[in-house]
């Protein structure tokens, strides 16, 4: 596989699933720059370093960065305005 090239939010359903103890890839986010809502699997991941990064698929902003250090993982999720699990 070729960490370099983007992949959908499917690729870090395990990851979410680990954080947030719930299936999360149908959780719908809204973008906190356009303002777009749409299932985390619809996000754009990108697996390079620092960290595991999902962007908006209709602006490209930062929705959500995942760094797992010392066996655990810091979550950021300023760039969403909002996160609703279904
Ligand atoms: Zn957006």
């Amino acid at each position: 596989m070729d960490l370099t090239d983007a992949l959908d939010g499917n690729a870090i359903a395990g990851l979410l699933q680990e954080i947030f103890d719930t299936e999360m890839t149908t959780a719908v986010g809204v973008c906190g720059a356009c303002g777009s809502a749409a299932q985390l699997a619809e996000g754009v991941v990108y697996l390079r370093a620092p960290g595991t990064i999902l962007r908006c698929r209709n602006c490209g902003a930062v929705l959500l960065v995942v760094i797992s250090q010392h066996e655990q993982n810091c979550v950021d999720l300023h760039g969403l305005a909002a996160l609703e699990p279904r």
